[in-house]
């Protein structure tokens, strides 16, 4: 999990789904060091000076495994998963309120009449996806 890898690192600032810290594989005078997480749980890294990952696990007593959630239970990988979709499912929400306004409200069809056809479809996807993974996992 990335919060082993950060409280390892000094100079930690969050943005979003994104941190950056100082690298401790070279002298680094401000945080040049990316790091974030991805839906699966595994962690990405990069050093802006150029270091390689695996310096950087090195020199924080890490291996190159543990950036991977071996660690992590099928169902947290499945929970993980499930989140990632509900965040998109609710964007696409967001989204199809938009064009039903523009369409309904202000007249716009066409494109808008498209994109919210495409949403609808992408949303059912999204479902059906979120469904199984909670029958599987019992979410
Ligand atoms: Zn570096």
């Amino acid at each position: 999990m990335i919060e082993a890898i950060l409280h390892r690192l000094e100079g930690v600032k969050q943005s979003g789904k994104k941190w950056m810290a100082k690298c401790p594989a070279h002298d680094d005078g401000r945080p040049s060091l990316m790091l974030s997480e991805r839906e699966d749980g595994s962690v990405g890294i990069h050093c802006f000076a150029g270091c390689d990952t695996e310096s950087v696990m090195h020199s924080i007593g890490l291996e190159m495994k543990d950036l991977f959630s071996d660690s992590l239970s099928p169902r947290d990988k499945a929970q993980y998963r499930y989140d990632a979709l509900m965040s998109e499912f609710n964007s696409h929400q967001t989204l199809m309120k938009l064009y039903k306004y523009e369409i309904e409200d202000k007249g716009f069809g066409g494109i808008n009449k498209q994109n919210y056809a495409i949403a609808i479809e992408k949303n059912i996807n999204l479902q059906n996806e979120m469904r199984a993974l909670k029958g599987k996992y019992k979410l």
